[in-house]
């Protein structure tokens, strides 16, 4: 009940495109970008920030997945 809030505020902006995401480790500023993956860091383009391993740092300042933030383009 509770996601329908952001669902709806995202939902029909971009349905034509992959929805692809970028991310900011709020420590450095270090930007991860889903579309392009971080390919020196093992990730492929494409790979949804869900879909990282838990255990993954930021390769700047090792800060975990918990200190990154959704930004909004
Ligand atoms: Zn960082």
């Amino acid at each position: 009940m509770a996601n329908y809030a952001t669902f709806s505020k995202e939902g029909l902006n971009k349905v034509s495109e992959n929805n692809y995401k970028v991310w900011m480790c709020i420590i450095c500023g270090w930007v991860y970008e889903e579309e392009k993956g971080a390919p020196e860091e093992g990730i492929e383009p494409g790979t949804r920030w869900e879909d990282i391993p838990e255990d993954w740092i930021c390769p700047d300042c090792a800060a975990g997945k918990e200190d990154f933030d959704m930004i909004e383009l």
